[in-house]
């Protein structure tokens, strides 16, 4: 059994990986400050005997140091994430995402923790590639469009990550998510399948920016948080930067298309330019697919739910709520 931190625990990502942790034996302590993480996320969980919630903030120092003594393995899932809050807020999401993943990192080394860096596939920027491999150019815009101060801060954080593996040996992997979905995912921060459910559930019409040409892919939490823990159990895994996810691409169009085809067919769709959804200076991500070979041939394993699937379980937990 291995004592573990996870750091936005009451997120959606980072609830789930707690249950998966406590389901194979582990005891869990969440920190989270409840932000954009929901405590009713982990409601499951809040009576069993290994779990334990601080609710403060990962940009406090203090807290950190204490929090972390005693933990085997610290996941670090805390940011300041989606695309509208980041819009919004990019002073947030740089105070956020850089400060204290530094002492986190540091706190690791003295402590003797291993550690998960949860990235993003935002750090490849716009890379215009059909398929991104690790080894790929991370391609920001202008320093004046606000949406790149996430990939850029995330991408700080993997130079910290694996500048503390070289020069210190810290036992870290590197998890770079394509756009994590299922249940307990909202979209209030802009992410694109929870808002077409409840637009559709709601009567329409579904919103789509720009024309819906834009792809993505889209892998279900549940084989995510699996794939994160395999990787905290492989060796092999530690100094290194990993796609997590999906590479089954689907277009914004096609995926409106297959969720009013599950909820009610009448329902139509409205095209809105980006400049309404997210302000003028917004810059978007024409294509978005992972290479796995790496995961694959690290894990002998990836995540592979179709998206039809997906939609299914989504659209049914979204009724019962
Ligand atoms: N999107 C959309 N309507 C929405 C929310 C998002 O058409 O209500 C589009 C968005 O422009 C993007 C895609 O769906 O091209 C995925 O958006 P999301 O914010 O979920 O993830 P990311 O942009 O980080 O891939």
């Amino acid at each position: 059994m291995a004592r573990c931190l996870v750091t936005g625990g009451a997120g959606f990502i980072g609830s789930h990986l707690t249950e998966r942790l406590l389901g194979q034996g582990h005891s869990v302590t969440v920190l989270d400050d409840l932000s954009t993480g929901q405590r009713d996320n982990l409601q499951g969980v809040e009576s069993h005997p290994n779990f334990k919630l601080r609710i403060g903030s990962i940009t406090d120092p203090v807290l950190l140091n204490d929090v972390v003594r005693g933990i085997d393995v610290i996941y670090h899932l805390a940011a300041a994430v989606g695309v509208k809050l980041v819009a919004d807020d990019p002073v947030r999401t740089i105070e956020t995402n850089i400060y204290p993943t530094e002492v986190l990192l540091r706190l690791a080394v003295q402590g003797g923790q291993k550690f998960f860096l949860a990235s993003t596939s935002e750090v490849y920027g716009k890379n215009f590639k059909e398929q991104w491999t690790e080894e790929d150019d991370l391609q920001f815009g202008a320093t004046t469009r606000p949406r790149w101060a996430y990939g850029c801060s995330k991408a700080i954080d993997e130079f910290l990550a694996l500048a503390y593996y070289r020069k210190y040996g810290l036992n870290v992997a590197i998890g770079r998510f394509f756009n994590v979905v299922g249940p307990r995912q909202v979209g209030h921060y802009g992410m694109v399948i929870p808002r077409f459910v409840d637009q559709a559930l709601s009567g329409g019409p579904v919103v789509v920016y720009d024309d819906g040409g834009q792809v993505r892919c889209f892998g279900h939490v549940r084989e995510i948080v699996d794939v994160v823990t395999r990787l905290m159990d492989t060796p092999a895994a530690f100094g290194q930067v990993f796609n997590i996810g999906s590479d089954q691409p689907v277009s914004i169009k096609e995926l409106a298309e297959q969720v009013i085809a599950r909820v009610d067919p009448k329902i139509e769709i409205n095209y809105i330019p980006y400049g309404k959804a997210y302000g003028d200076d917004f810059e978007d991500i024409r294509r978005r697919v992972p290479d796995l070979t790496k995961l694959k041939s690290t894990l002998s394993y990836s995540p592979s739910l179709p998206l039809g699937s997906i939609l299914d379980e989504i659209i049914a937990w979204k009724k019962s709520q």
